[in-house]
């Protein structure tokens, strides 16, 4: 604790780069010089006649880790027609054999941990906490999702009459269901969204973000060593108008699961409303723009510990990231002062070394869109600190961790994914007019609060309109099964992942049979 509070006693050990390989990373470092490949698949099949481009490492673009191929309408059609004929076979194969499949895929994705870390550090980024936590995630949907269909997609659901009959209901999939996952969580998302679909009993077209399409690829040849048909799973790497728009709007679809940003769920909302057929499912995870409520009962060394984790970590690239850090103004000084504190230990860099906390942010456009973002506030608002930059940085897209002091949240605008939180003071007095506030940005994903006050915390907790509220915690990194994820307004329309409903809403409710 201490640490933030004197930092000229603080050093950082100039330790040599080898040295930080600890015995797990020698796995992983020997992966990062390889380079992948990403292309579609449709019916098994890797479709390699296709112009590509090279991806770059996020922390240093001199780094080539692959090369991508992107699919085209042409090949959206081939996939949906596939994906049709593949629905047949996979909804009638039995569950307990489609969720056998997905227990086989978590298994390979922990016998190939060092590889998919590898790729999260050079494809995207990731610190080595965050890449493996990123692997472990995408292993407990897989998990959860296969229980989840055995508990509800096994037998039918029998409802008795007053008149004494029963009906028979059977849950099963919808058809052919669309999945559009975001870069930030490349594996866990992206595999969160296909293993509820497939678990489920439908086919699969998975589109991920056009960033991090290499680990996707890889994803989806253990997919396929999984035991899942060519037919039941397609993967189409491309951009959101090569792809995604012919994809969302097809009428052969069943339903689409996006996360990503608010403004790309809406496009997606209205595709899928001009479609002249029948109205599907939509289920988005969108962004956020989360507080954290500080009160004069708080323990400011807990606060900064979690709101450096929650504003920081991942470079601030989480829809639960914090954004706004709200603080009774008894206690802002001493909140500020600690931060700042903390903000000069924080270490950018090499997001293969242990000692870094935050890598780079996803590509050269967050960058320069973050950069624009910390220009304009440095202009019109209180600077309170920023983090250093490592001195040889220039080839990657970096961006030191920042904060400002707002005076109110009006001031902000759209959310802004990356690493740059906003003090906002607040009287005891106006907590109520606060939450308002925060409300009245119609978002409603996560709010951290401190305070050992439990009377204020469970009045905040009532009159505020988000999806995860954390309480004397940090705010990101919702563990599936226990803490169902998602929000309510301009952050989506749930259901929660990983929470006991996901699942249902990939699937129909049909009559089994009817008995007398
Ligand atoms: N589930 C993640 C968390 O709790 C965030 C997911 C996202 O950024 O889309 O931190």
């Amino acid at each position: 604790v201490g640490i933030f509070e004197d930092r000229s006693n603080s050093y950082s050990p100039n330790i040599e780069i080898e040295s930080q390989w600890l015995p797990f990373s020698e796995d992983v470092k020997r992966f990062t010089t390889q380079q992948w490949l990403a292309q579609p698949f449709i019916n098994g099949e890797a479709i390699a006649d296709l112009p590509g481009h090279a991806v770059k490492a996020p922390h240093d673009n001199r780094i080539t880790v692959g090369e991508a191929k992107f699919a085209n309408a042409e090949l959206v059609d081939k996939a949906i027609s596939v994906a049709q004929e593949g629905y047949t076979n996979w909804s009638a194969t039995p569950v307990r054999t489609r969720a056998g499949a997905l227990r086989k895929l978590a298994d390979l994705l922990e016998d190939n941990l060092a590889e998919l870390c590898a790729i999260c550090h050079m494809e995207a980024g990731k610190t080595i906490q965050d890449a493996i936590d990123e692997v472990r995630e995408a292993v407990d949907f897989c998990r959860y999702y296969a229980n989840q269909a055995e508990q509800h997609c096994s037998h039918p659901i029998s409802l008795s009459q007053l008149e004494g009959a029963n009906t028979l209901w059977q849950r099963q999939g919808r058809g052919v269901f669309v999945c559009i996952s975001p870069w930030n969580f490349p594996l866990a998302i992206f595999l969160g969204q296909i293993s509820a679909a497939l678990a489920a009993g439908n086919s699969v077209i998975a589109k991920p973000a056009e960033q991090t399409s290499l680990i996707a690829s890889r994803a989806a040849e253990l997919i396929f060593e999984a035991g899942v048909p060519g037919n039941a799973f397609c993967l189409l790497p491309g951009d959101g108008a090569g792809v995604g728009a012919p994809l969302t709007s097809d009428p052969r679809i069943s339903g689409v699961a996006f996360t990503g940003s608010t403004e790309t769920a809406q496009l997606i909302n209205r595709a899928l409303a001009k479609r002249d057929t029948d109205p599907v499912p939509f289920i988005a995870e969108t962004g956020g723009q989360n507080a954290m409520i500080v009160d004069s009962t708080a323990l400011p060394e807990q606060v900064i510990k979690d709101a450096v984790l929650s504003g920081f970590a991942s470079a601030g690239q989480r829809c639960s990231a914090l954004r706004i850090l709200c603080v009774q103004e008894d206690i802002a000084e001493r909140i500020i002062e600690l931060l700042k504190g903390a903000m000069a230990e924080q270490v950018v860099g090499d997001p293969r070394l242990h000692s870094t906390d935050v890598g780079p942010v996803i590509d050269k456009e967050a960058q320069a869109g973050l950069l624009a973002h910390i220009d304009k506030m440095k202009a019109s608002t209180n600077f309170i600190a920023q983090s250093p930059l490592p001195a040889d940085c220039e080839h990657g897209t970096f961006v030191a961790p920042t904060a400002f002091e707002i005076q109110s949240i009006a001031e902000l605008g759209r959310e802004q994914f990356g690493p740059i939180v906003h003090l906002l003071r607040y009287k005891a007095s106006q907590l109520d007019k606060l939450i308002d506030d925060i409300n009245a940005t119609g978002y409603g994903l996560t709010l951290g609060i401190h305070s050992r006050n439990e009377r204020t915390a469970s009045h905040i907790e009532s009159r505020i309109r988000v999806g995860n509220c954390y309480i004397n915690r940090n705010q990101i990194g919702a563990a599936v099964g226990v803490q169902p994820f998602g929000g309510q307004g301009l952050s989506g329309t749930g259901p929660k992942a990983g929470g006991p409903h996901y699942l249902m809403r990939y699937t129909q409710l049909t009559p089994a049979q009817e008995t007398r």
